[in-house]
């Protein structure tokens, strides 16, 4: 507020009054549905609307690499930020990360680069906005009640990231995600594709422990899995689109290597919190979604006392049946959905309605023993308990600290 007044910019919080529809321009922040009435009256005016990534784009000197999918966003973003300044090249980390691109726009020197966090909200209203390499993770049913419960709409939207890109762009695509290869289309850059079961002539891909690109068929770097830290199928798929990445823009194959080895996972995503006595305390508080909370158990082969539930965004739990039934020996049901939870779970595992996040880490850590995970992997957002995700894992940190 202080700048604002300092650089005489009119403002107003808290609301609007009708003086924001005496504008030509609005930079519209991502948390504002596209719906929302304020937006539909200045459409109406004739009023230009833009995201702030389309605003910051305007005034970008680097390169910048755009990622976009339902999950992974984070932890690929700051990935590559990661590998890309360990091989010497400084890259700035934007975007829905918490450092907005405007932000650090202005700091971008020419052949710099920014790893720009993208989101479906932000892409809904850009204009020109036009990425040196786009990424698109993964595209799962989320968010769906802003694009009318259409995952073609959803999976639509998100491609909107290479809708300005020309020949000189290059764009990385998931090749084991149907939601994405199917709506594909009207690219003009070129594109390269990760996967994890299929060899790929032009990307990434795994095969026998190992992690391969390819350019034009040809191998131009080869890594263990195990050189990537960060655990999980759908770690590996992250970082095979940041190889490609790197690869696309010549890093070098010492610096790639060296830079997966040293990335730690971030903050709230499969993040080891603690081991007692043989039991390990995971915070994966950032798993709002079915999608997530199935890769976070694929990634364990211990057995699992699982703290799910929260506010339910119409979650279907049969995605993760099969995974419960065999790696989850008893469910910890919170928050507003614990009932839906319960339901759904208690014929086959044993369920245990919780009030707060520490009774659920109090009976689970009784429960525990030697070997076991006990992992906050919620599959729901935080608002009925919690002000946000973060506040939750934290909430679930200080209670494993007091155990
Ligand atoms: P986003 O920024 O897209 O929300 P994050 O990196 O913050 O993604 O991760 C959110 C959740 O999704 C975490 O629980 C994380 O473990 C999980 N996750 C990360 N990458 C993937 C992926 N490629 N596919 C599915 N789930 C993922």
């Amino acid at each position: 507020m202080n700048q604002l007044e300092k650089e005489n910019i009119n403002f107003e919080f808290g609301g609007h009054s009708a003086k924001v529809y005496e504008s030509s321009l609005m930079i519209v922040s991502p948390g504002v549905p596209n719906d929302s009435q304020v937006l539909q009256n200045a459409r109406a005016k004739g009023i230009k609307l833009i995201s702030e990534i389309e605003f910051a784009y305007h005034y970008c000197k680097g390169k910048i690499i755009a990622i976009t999918g339902t999950n992974g966003k984070t932890t690929t973003t700051s990935l590559c930020g990661h590998v890309f300044n360990n091989c010497g090249y400084k890259t700035h980390v934007a975007g829905n990360i918490g450092v907005a691109f405007s932000e650090v726009v202005l700091d971008v020197k020419e052949g710099e680069f920014v790893s720009l966090e993208v989101s479906s909200f932000q892409l809904d209203l850009i204009d020109n906005f036009k990425p040196a390499a786009a990424i698109i993770l993964n595209i799962t049913p989320d968010h769906l009640n802003r694009y009318e419960n259409s995952i073609e709409k959803y999976s639509l939207s998100k491609q909107r990231i290479y809708e300005n890109q020309d020949a000189k762009d290059f764009l990385i695509l998931n090749k084991d995600s149907n939601a994405i290869m199917k709506y594909l289309s009207g690219h003009k850059s070129k594109s390269f594709f990760f996967s994890l079961s299929e060899e790929q002539k032009d990307g990434c891909f795994y095969t026998d422990g190992e992690v391969v690109f390819k350019l034009n068929g040809k191998e131009s770097f080869r890594c263990l899995r195990n050189d990537i830290n960060i655990r999980g199928e759908h770690n590996l798929a992250n970082a095979m689109s940041v190889i490609c990445a790197a690869k696309i823009f010549n890093l070098d194959n010492a610096g790639i290597v060296n830079g997966l080895q040293t990335f730690e996972s971030v903050e709230h995503r499969l993040e080891l919190v603690r081991e007692i006595d043989g039991v390990k305390y995971i915070n994966d508080s950032k798993a709002t979604n079915v999608d997530s909370v199935w890769y976070a158990l694929k990634s364990f082969d211990e057995p699992i006392l699982l703290i799910l539930g929260g506010q339910d965004k119409g979650n279907d739990y049969e995605q993760i049946k099969d995974l419960v039934l065999q790696k989850v020996k008893r469910i910890y049901a919170i928050g507003s959905s614990a009932e839906k939870v319960f339901n759904f779970f208690h014929k086959d595992v044993k369920v245990e309605l919780e009030k707060t996040m520490e009774d659920a880490v109090k009976s689970a850590s009784r429960e525990a023993i030697k070997g076991d995970v006990v992992l906050l992997s919620p599959a729901c957002a935080s608002f009925d308990m919690f002000n946000n995700y973060e506040h939750r894992g934290k909430v679930f940190k200080e209670a494993v600290n007091k155990l």
